[in-house]
């Protein structure tokens, strides 16, 4: 292998916390509900909630606070990143509950380099590499497809966005209109009927196509945040690299996945094509976290096929392949449960 992760060393799934700043339209301004114990053990790794006057303490993987930068995020998945070249297979969520900065995690704020999200940066660093381990005989493929769970059912979030000016013999298989079915074969890959799958060259081509793709997620409105992301989001980056010195084949996958709001029924006033989607997202997070708990746990039955989201991530959970859950977190006072919700989830999968 090219490059050596820790995670090896720890078990394959990790769970990184990550609380946003306050911003001008929270509740109420000082209160802090969120603090960061200092002593040695926990520095950097714990946080403690408070809500009605009683703490709760958490520990995970990683903690960082509302002061850390989209480059300090990034420094800590990077090698995680990279293990995707060496072909494993990767997957990095963003679970919390609407407005808590799940998308401003995986995605930023494109136009601002600074405020890059890890898609972005995962992209770039993967780019980069794989150019530079050219000069030790190593060439390799990137296909990208990007589509997003809604009510249990897959929509293709790059058919109707071809960029204008892409070659049309890199792009496969999209069809309008089609239900997509997910395939699994003997060797572990996953195939989505009917998906765009684009051969992929440079980062700025991929960063239009994300951009497109992001633009096009259903956004709905609810009452507590008027771009309540409802459906799952998924960017899956296919590598395929081959050594010409070596003949040494490598195949990995990136998933980054911009997962639903997490927040409870009662709390977003659902009632009819509302209450389906809470149902739907609801079910498949539970899934999710029912896969993950089985699987720290070395269980033998893994129950991939309850959703749609587990059953495509299904080769990319589990085995070898590598895990990382970002439980985002609001620090408004008036979210408090909701933040003590995601981190019970959170910890229960760590
Ligand atoms: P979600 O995707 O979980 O619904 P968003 O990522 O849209 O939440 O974040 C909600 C708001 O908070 C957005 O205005 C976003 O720009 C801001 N935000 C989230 N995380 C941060 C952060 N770490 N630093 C600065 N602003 C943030
Ligand atoms: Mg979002």
């Amino acid at each position: 292998k090219l490059h050596n992760t820790i995670l090896e060393l720890k078990g394959n799934i990790r769970v990184f916390c990550r609380v946003r700043p306050l911003l001008p339209e929270d509740g109420a301004g000082t209160n802090v509900v969120v603090s960061y114990p200092s002593s040695t053990e926990a520095l950097g790794r714990g946080i403690e909630l408070v809500q009605n006057g009683q703490k709760y303490p958490f520990t995970f993987d990683k903690v960082f606070s509302h002061e850390a930068s989209q480059q300090d995020v990034f420094t800590e998945i990077s090698q995680l990143v990279q293990s995707a070249l060496d072909g494993y297979k990767v997957c990095i969520f963003a679970y919390g509950q609407t407005g808590s900065g799940k998308t401003y995690t995986m995605m930023g704020r494109p136009n601002a380099p600074d405020l890059k999200g890890l898609i972005p940066r995962s992209l770039e660093q993967i780019f980069q590499t794989s150019q530079a381990l050219k000069d030790q005989g190593w060439t390799y493929k990137m296909q990208a497809s990007v589509l997003e769970i809604y009510n249990e059912t897959i929509r293709d979030l790059l058919l109707s966005n071809r960029p204008s000016g892409m070659d049309l013999t890199r792009i496969e298989n999209g069809v309008p209109g089609k239900q997509h079915t997910i395939k699994h074969d003997a060797n572990g890959n996953t195939e989505v009927s009917d998906l765009t799958i684009v051969d992929v060259c440079s980062v700025k081509e991929i960063s239009s196509l994300l951009q497109q793709a992001a633009n096009c997620r259903s956004v709905g409105r609810t009452q507590m945040n008027e771009q309540s992301s409802r459906s799952h989001f998924v960017f899956t980056l296919r590598i395929t690299g081959v050594n010409e010195n070596t003949e040494q084949q490598v195949q990995g996958v990136l998933n980054l996945i911009d997962l639903a709001g997490s927040e409870r029924l009662s709390k977003s006033g659902a009632t009819g094509d509302r209450l389906k989607e809470t149902q739907a997202i609801n079910k498949s997070l539970s899934s999710l976290s029912d896969v993950m708990f089985a699987l720290a746990k070395k269980d033998e039955h893994v129950p991939y096929r309850n959703s749609k989201l587990t059953y495509l991530l299904q080769p990319c959970l589990g085995g070898d392949s590598k895990t990382l859950m970002f439980v985002n977190v609001s620090p408004d006072p008036s979210s408090a449960g909701e933040s003590l919700c995601s981190l019970r989830f959170a910890s229960k999968v760590n």
